[in-house]
């Protein structure tokens, strides 16, 4: 795997004429404020490549890419970087189980990822960045934090001191140590200082691939690499030593709610180890997308995967419309109705847009606007829209198809 700049063709982004309000993102502390034309730096975590993209990860990369467009749209300067965690026990487990190469998996399935998202129309990131290739910036962040006392050894594996952070959990401390548990974390392990301590760098076992450092032969645990990925590519140079000139390193880390704790908690607490700085100015989170009433997830079986969807005949674009028909930060189901409903919507709002005469178009491209500035309000969006197009329906003139083609492709990524 190899650090790609520009991961992807990047869509066109037609211009329009309109002045974007003020984006507000309900974030941990309220709301995240993005000026239209300011600068932004935004780190997504990327997926596992151990396995194809899913509904609910495609519906995690559109949010991000709203707020991407949005910035973008109004001429502003957007430094994006995602990273690939391809090490990590679950792919690891699913190479093992299907006898094949851990780094081939991981390659085949972010060639996948990106084939998706290119389909999706999502904007690529600056830097897509596997973590196999950061590990000389593991390696001098973890020595930097042992040098600021936050580290101890278990055994020959390292682990972080998490206590001073604990004012920042996101959840009380028993909920944290019992949703550790769950998503990787070792709260039970005999000799860590507290339970909630998460491992930096792990000692190599037989079998596992491992990378020299200054720490030992092993590799590095999860929550390390999104903290020196973002520094390093968001930051530059100077990654080490932060930048004080903000009033946080960068504006947004943002992922699926599955995050909020530990992996967001975490990699904050090791920024903040690192650079003595605060990490993010906000934190978004996206819902998690269920399947006919269930939890989507490997262990049901029941995942819909982009790639199988595209490969059934269903354009990118009613995907992208039927993900984004509801809220991006509420759980919600990805039904057979969802499906069908957005490609009836689709081809009607294709019909409104090939008519010669349209309704006038001028509200409908300040409702979407507003709507997406209000914690990208998708569904006021899509609704504005459908009345617009019941109007075109309808026989009303007076608007310009182009107008609202313009603002659909550029501020919610639909080309029609
Ligand atoms: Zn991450």
């Amino acid at each position: 795997m190899d650090i790609v700049k520009n991961a992807w063709p990047n869509p066109y982004l037609p211009p329009i004429d309109l002045e974007l309000p003020t984006l507000h993102l309900k974030s941990n502390n309220g709301f995240t404020k993005l000026d239209p034309g300011s600068s932004l730096r935004l780190y997504v975590c990327g997926i596992t490549p151990y396995d194809a993209t899913h509904l609910g990860h495609a519906a995690t990369y559109l949010t991000f890419d709203l707020i991407n467009r949005y910035i973008r749209a109004s001429s502003g300067d957007v430094h994006f970087v995602e990273n690939i965690t391809d090490i990590d026990e679950p792919l690891l487990d699913r190479a093992n189980r299907d006898g094949i190469n851990w780094s081939d998996l991981a390659q085949k399935e972010t060639d996948l990822f990106t084939r998706d998202m290119t389909a999706l129309r999502v904007f690529a990131p600056e830097w897509f960045v596997p973590a196999t290739q950061v590990m000389d910036l593991v390696d001098s962040a973890i020595t930097a934090m042992i040098k600021n006392g936050f580290v101890y050894t278990v055994e020959n594996d390292l682990y972080f001191k998490v206590s001073s952070f604990l004012g920042d959990l996101p959840i009380s401390e028993e909920e944290a140590i019992s949703n550790f548990a769950e998503r990787g974390g070792d709260p039970a392990r005999v000799g860590k200082e507290h339970p909630l301590d998460p491992v930096l760098w792990i000692a190599n076992r037989d079998g596992e691939p491992g990378w020299d450092s200054s720490h030992g032969f092993g590799r590095p645990g999860w929550h390390i690499e999104c903290a020196v990925i973002s520094l390093r590519y968001l930051l530059g140079a100077t990654f080490l030593q932060g930048d004080t000139s903000r009033e946080a390193l960068i504006d947004i880390q943002g992922g699926g709610s599955d995050l909020i704790f530990p992996h967001h908690f975490m990699s904050a607490a090791q920024v903040k180890a690192i650079t003595g700085q605060k990490f993010a100015r906000g934190y978004v989170h996206t819902g998690m997308i269920g399947f006919n009433g269930e939890k989507m997830s490997k262990s049901k079986g029941n995942l819909v995967f982009v790639s199988k969807s595209l490969q059934e005949g269903i354009d990118p674009m009613v995907i992208r419309y039927a993900l984004i028909s509801g809220h991006y930060s509420t759980d919600r189901m990805w039904t057979e109705e969802i499906l069908s409903n957005a490609i009836a919507d689709v081809a009607r709002i294709r019909g409104a847009l090939s008519r010669m005469e349209v309704a006038p178009t001028g509200t409908v491209v300040s409702h979407i606007a507003i709507s997406l500035a209000n914690d990208l309000d998708t569904p006021s969006a899509l609704s504005a829209l459908l009345q617009w197009v019941q109007a075109t329906e309808g026989g009303a003139t007076g608007g310009s198809a182009g107008e609202v083609a313009r603002a659909l492709d550029s501020l919610l990524g639909l080309a029609f």
